[in-house]
């Protein structure tokens, strides 16, 4: 009998047999709260009824338009709709399936449109575990080790980071930017430089948000050198941070968008989006894939843009996620083993820490089984795993805020008992 490889991990016990709001439900039925929300992906939360329906409606009509061969409604609607939401001037737009391919696409475009070789990663940071993508990638040795040489032209900056230096905010964008300095004048020239890419929120690396003085230093960067800005909003955009990118919150504009996961409420989608000038230095034919921009996944995307707008999921976003951000600092203070309490919006995070300030991946690891246990499903993040994340569908609602913090709390408790 063929198994699961298990290469794969999975990070709770659970059997989903369906899903429903911000609800999974086991084969025995039993109700277990998503603050995973497939890795920030079911932004509308389980099966929405417009999102079904719309992709319903499309499975009856054309399931694969393939886009270089026909073009198809729902992704010109996609396209149109996008437009709506990008900033100013990022108004072309291309489509494959997954937050890496996107990664790779962007990788591809920022090369073709400067001619020029090497892409600056921070360390921390997560784009994806293909080869190009994996080599931005450095949250964890997981998805390197034993896989290399991985594709050559990376050079990495620290990202900034207060809470594991005890900087203040100031001091670590001093430090990260003044590396990036260093990094540009003794290994990657400009000359060779095409890229700069990082997330708005640092994800997988910890969950730690960029602050808005480093992104506008990137954005300074990036101007003075001709080097392009890519922010890969794969997991923080399309109202995850309570804005509906990431980067908003520091009034920069990338000259490369990426998004992904929340943007299709489950059905594989990313954009790629960039100036009419940019894509127009890239060769055509260069990019796309056979499934990329599928219909289903297309209708499925209008409908959650539809839905994120008409039930203001954004402000919901902010208004839970400071809600849900209170609560754990209640559970924080009660617990030092919480060390510290951080994000944007609906994209939190709890660091577990020794008395002596180390990772304490052992207590995170138990809260996180604990949670589970009691039916509150969440995932870890950071290179050390020492931290639990809480990234519920943007449809949640404050008493299943209050839910969660009560579970969340007991699970801490049996953690440390
Ligand atoms: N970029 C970021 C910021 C991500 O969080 C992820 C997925 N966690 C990816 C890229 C890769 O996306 P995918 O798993 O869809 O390839």
């Amino acid at each position: 009998m063929a198994e699961l490889s298990p290469v794969l991990k999975q990070a709770t016990p659970v059997l989903a047999a369906r899903g429903e709001g911000v609800h999974l439900y086991d084969e025995q039925d039993r109700r277990y709260l998503d603050f995973t929300a497939g890795i920030g992906v079911t932004s509308t939360g389980h099966c929405h009824p417009r999102v079904v329906e719309a992709a319903q409606r499309q499975v009856g009509t054309l399931i694969h338009g393939q886009y270089t061969t026909v073009m198809h409604r729902p992704l010109l609607r996609l396209t149109e709709r996008l437009g709506e939401v990008l900033p100013d001037g990022l108004d072309r737009l291309f489509y494959v399936n997954s937050g890496s391919e996107a990664v790779e696409a962007a990788v591809r475009l920022a090369r073709q449109a400067t001619g020029r070789q090497n892409i600056i990663a921070f360390q921390g940071g997560f784009h994806g575990r293909t080869m190009g993508a994996g080599a931005l990638t450095s949250s964890g040795t997981k998805v390197r080790s034993g896989i290399g040489p991985m594709m050559p032209g990376v050079a990495f900056a620290p990202f900034p980071e207060t809470y594991r230096h005890g900087w203040s905010e100031t001091e670590a964008v001093r430090f990260a930017l003044g590396e990036l300095d260093q990094l540009l004048v003794t290994v990657s020239s400009p000359r060779d430089t095409a890229a700069i890419i990082v997330e708005p929120v640092l994800g997988e690396g910890g969950y730690i948000p960029a602050p808005p003085e480093f992104l506008a230093g990137l954005r300074d960067r990036a101007d003075r050198h001709g080097i392009l800005l890519i922010l890969d909003e794969v997991q923080t955009g399309v109202g995850r941070t309570g804005r509906f990118w990431g980067h908003e919150h520091a009034a920069i504009r990338p000259d490369i968008l990426i998004t992904a996961k929340g943007l299709a409420s489950g059905f594989p989608l990313s954009a790629i989006a960039a100036g009419q000038e940019l894509m127009s230095r890239a060769w055509p034919g260069s990019q796309g894939g056979t499934y990329g921009g599928n219909a289903v996944a297309a209708a499925a995307a209008v409908a959650t843009l539809d839905v994120v707008r008409d039930e203001n999921l954004v402000a919901n976003a902010a208004e839970q996620g400071s809600r849900l951000r209170e609560g754990l600092h209640k559970v924080a203070a009660e617990h030092p083993v919480i060390g510290d309490v951080r994000g944007l919006g609906l994209m939190l995070a709890n660091e577990f820490t020794t008395p002596d300030g180390q990772p304490d991946t052992t207590t995170a690891t138990r809260a996180h089984a604990a949670a589970a246990e009691r039916g509150l499903l969440l995932l870890t993040c950071g290179p050390h795993g020492n931290v639990v994340r809480m990234i519920p569908p943007l449809i949640v609602t404050a008493d299943q805020v209050d839910e969660a913090v009560g579970l969340w709390s007991q699970a801490v408790h049996d953690a440390v008992s």
